[in-house]
């Protein structure tokens, strides 16, 4: 078995056609007429402008404005005037021929765009080397490789795709993408889930391992791919796929409908975010809010902390797509396993335990946190935002923060700049500390939400990324579950929301317990979003409490879960 990156969920089994694009041969053929040359040039920009705008015609019908937009970005660059203008310059000058020109510019550009370390960077490098390609083929005469002819139940392999390539594949016939090069965020990837293809990149060096018409699997959600497998696996996967295809099928019938139980209760199932593009999914998968947004993505793969406006313009942007549905956006939560190199952070001791999160953000108010909470609130002019701190342990921690954002409130109200006045502060209650405290943080912030992810780590002492002590890592553990249960408990009492951002809103086995203990707001990936509603719609709470009393008795995680399995399953 190989391994890559899953990019697009569901199961691809078919026949191998690995796209090897001729590499183009280019050679610096001097010219004699440099005004003919610069004629040949523009009439190879007019046609990659008139072959782009047609693919992005037929991809905005076929599948998205959205999606269109990465060939617009193309247009962009063809149609930008310093391009061509310093290729028909070098044309000019040097008296080279249009191909080698194109060549040495577009590859300037290329490697200035890669060698800088922001995602989008790199991104518009892979499109400039796209749009040099096109434009060098046409002045060669070069065919491209037409993808819109493979025959069905086609795994197209390639070292990578260019969006121009992903662009013309026809889904009906191509059963799964595998490239060696990309990641989850590449246009290519990005292109795939839009085409709802079941895709795995950065598979690296699988094309040494596979050879036309091959047989294979590969799993879009897990990475795996499995080369000529056995027909028990083939059948196996079969099995797979058409219950994944199935039950995709069957879940869009919750979308528009509301997460209500049997017995007339309705919660919120809100999705959890990284970046403001994450939203799409949100909005596609019906999310009634955004649960948590992780901002310290936001932070990371770069080399500098993102200034006030462009965290103002990336919270900005979330709230407006939400258009006025919650969005509770989590202030910096770094230090653990999460490291910003440019913080200067150093190596603790013991990571989860250190300099963290809101510990961390308070000691750095003045570069760090108030740009971050000035920038929240002056998004809170356009939507339903609301501030939830991390990490907190104890009542003061909340309170300065609080005090922050009343300060950074009377300075945009000199400034005559809006804000929403109301807006919500709460805290993550993750920690232990909170747990037992959350009676007196009840009667102070203005919602919880439930972070099991660290809850289960604080409260059982367990590292949540030590493989060696993961037996011991369980939201199931009666320890926890009566943390949760307490913790709900105290905030409805106080009649606050008490949401769940960790991963064990999503979990099937766990949904019947939290709906019994009484959470308000389910935050989960976009992609588990009508599941839950599926399982949450299915219940009644009243016949839910009597399961969680029996749940609650026993004294083992194991137990307990099964307990929840066999209730689950047996329904
Ligand atoms: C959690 O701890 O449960 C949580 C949602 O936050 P993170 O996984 O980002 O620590
Ligand atoms: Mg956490």
């Amino acid at each position: 078995m190989a391994r890559g990156t899953g990019a697009s969920a569901g199961i691809g089994i078919g026949k191998a056609a690995i796209l090897r694009e001729e590499k183009l041969v280019i050679e610096n053929t001097g010219i004699e007429d440099a005004e003919a040359e610069k004629e040949r040039f523009k009439s190879a920009v007019e046609q990659s402008i008139a072959d782009v705008s047609a693919l992005a015609d037929d991809m905005a019908s076929r599948i998205g404005e959205k999606e269109a937009e990465i060939l617009n970005g193309h247009l962009m660059l063809l149609q930008d005037p310093m391009l061509t203008g310093e290729i028909e310059n070098q044309i000019d000058n040097d008296k080279v021929c249009s191909e080698f020109a194109v060549e040495t510019v577009c590859n300037m550009y290329a490697d200035m765009f890669a060698s800088m370390d922001d995602e989008l960077m790199q991104q518009r490098a892979a499109d400039m080397r796209d749009i040099k390609t096109r434009m060098q083929k046409i002045l060669l005469g070069v065919q491209s490789v037409d993808v819109s002819l493979l025959p069905a139940g086609t795994i197209l392999m390639a070292e990578d795709l260019t969006p121009s390539v992903t662009a013309g594949i026809n889904p009906d016939n191509v059963a799964g993408i595998v490239t060696e090069l990309g990641g989850r965020t590449s246009h290519s990837a990005i292109l795939s889930r839009a085409l709802e293809i079941p895709a795995v990149v950065a598979a690296s060096g699988i094309l040494s391992e596979v050879k036309d018409g091959d047989e294979l699997i590969l799993d879009g959600e897990s990475g795996e791919i499995f080369v000529n497998p056995g027909s028990d696996l083939i059948a196996e996967y079969e099995k797979r796929r058409d219950a994944y295809l199935q039950e995709k099928e069957e879940l869009k019938q919750y979308i528009g409908t509301s997460s209500t139980t049997v017995d007339g209760v309705t919660v919120e199932i809100a999705a959890n975010i990284g970046k403001p593009e994450d939203v799409d999914r949100v909005l596609a998968y019906d999310g009634e809010g955004i649960g948590l947004f992780r901002t310290e993505f936001l932070f990371m793969d770069r080399n500098e902390m993102p200034t006030e406006d462009e965290q103002f313009e990336a919270y900005k942007k979330v709230a407006v797509a939400m258009k006025g549905k919650p969005v509770i956006i989590r202030t910096l939560d770094i230090g653990g396993d999460k490291e910003i190199p440019y913080m200067g952070l150093k190596k603790d001791e013991n990571p989860f335990l250190g300099y963290r999160a809101i510990r961390f953000c308070l000691d750095r108010k003045d570069d760090i946190y108030r740009p971050q909470l000035k920038a929240l609130l002056r998004a809170s002019a356009f939507g339903n935002i609301k501030i939830m701190v991390p990490m907190v342990t104890c009542i003061e921690e909340y309170r300065e923060a609080k005090e922050l954002v009343a300060d950074i409130g009377k300075e945009l109200d000199e400034a005559g700049i809006a804000y929403n006045k109301e807006i919500q502060v709460g805290i993550m209650v993750e920690t232990a500390a909170a747990s037992l405290m959350a009676d007196v943080f009840a009667k102070e912030v203005d919602f919880f939400s439930i972070g099991t992810n660290d809850l289960t780590q604080y409260t059982m002492s367990v590292d949540r990324g030590n493989d060696k002590v993961s037996y011991l890592y369980s939201t199931f553990n009666p320890a926890v579950l009566r943390s949760i249960r307490h913790i709900i408990e105290c905030g409805r009492r106080e009649g606050i929301m008490v949401g769940m951002c960790g991963e064990a809103a999503s979990d099937p086995l766990m949904i019947p317990l939290l709906l019994a203990f009484g959470l308000n707001e389910f935050s989960m990936s976009a992609s588990a979003i009508l599941k839950a509603r599926k399982y949450i719609t299915g219940y009644s709470v009243e016949e839910l409490k009597a399961v969680a009393e029996q749940a609650m008795g026993f004294v083992t995680a194991a137990e307990t879960q099964q307990f929840m399995k066999n209730f689950v399953e047996g329904r």
